[in-house]
């Protein structure tokens, strides 16, 4: 989508640790007009598939997720981080390993928005490893929920989530895909 390559361009930059920052404008300033032609797209591509749940996962996810309800009219489920234990209630749980913080966390939905008869599409920022998608994928299974696939911002195509993940049958609709950056400020798409 060249719309999000273009503002890739102009205002992402390249961290140590294969980060690539984009907070000005997808998560933490956040360009709603930008999401808005971001969720237009997901459902140009997912057209006639049905889609009536979204899920994503705390916290990048969720001002994009929304927009995304908005589009698709459903309602929109983030599974939560926690940090404690048995506090929770009736919920679906799975473990997640944070990309950016390197560490491992427990994720949950409640048992109550998240079921059998649900057609979901899983909505995140990034696609990096694909513990995010896998994690969320794994409360999907979980709840008998169906998912018809994951619509993500950018994928960072040469780590290793993207491959992985198509080859367990996750349909992956990435609207920006970066072969290649670096700390000099190189960021290479795939078109
Ligand atoms: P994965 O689980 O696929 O390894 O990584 C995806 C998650 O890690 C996303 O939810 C996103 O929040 C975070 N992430 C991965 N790579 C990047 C990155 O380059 N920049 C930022 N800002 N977040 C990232």
């Amino acid at each position: 989508m060249n719309l999000l390559e273009e503002r890739i361009r102009k205002d992402g930059v390249v961290m140590e640790g294969d980060v690539l920052k984009v907070d000005g404008f997808l998560n933490h300033q956040m360009d709603v007009r930008l999401f808005q032609a971001m969720a237009e797209e997901w459902k140009r591509l997912f057209a006639g598939c049905d889609i009536n749940k979204i899920l994503t996962i705390e916290a990048s996810g969720i001002g994009i997720a929304c927009i995304a309800g908005l589009t698709f009219d459903c309602p929109v489920v983030f599974a939560k981080k926690t940090k404690t234990r048995n506090i929770a209630g009736d919920v679906y749980r799975a473990e997640v390993r944070s990309y950016t913080h390197n560490n491992i966390s427990e994720v949950i939905v409640s048992k109550k928005y998240l079921g059998a008869g649900d057609r979901v599409l899983l909505i995140d920022d990034f696609l990096a490893n694909g513990a995010a998608l896998a994690g969320l994928m794994e409360l999907a299974a979980m709840a008998g929920a169906q998912v018809i696939g994951a619509g993500i911002a950018i994928e960072k195509a040469y780590q290793p989530g993207g491959k992985l993940l198509r080859e367990r049958g996750l349909r992956i609709e990435s609207l920006a895909r970066i072969s290649a950056m670096d700390e000099s400020g190189r960021i290479e798409f795939i078109s």
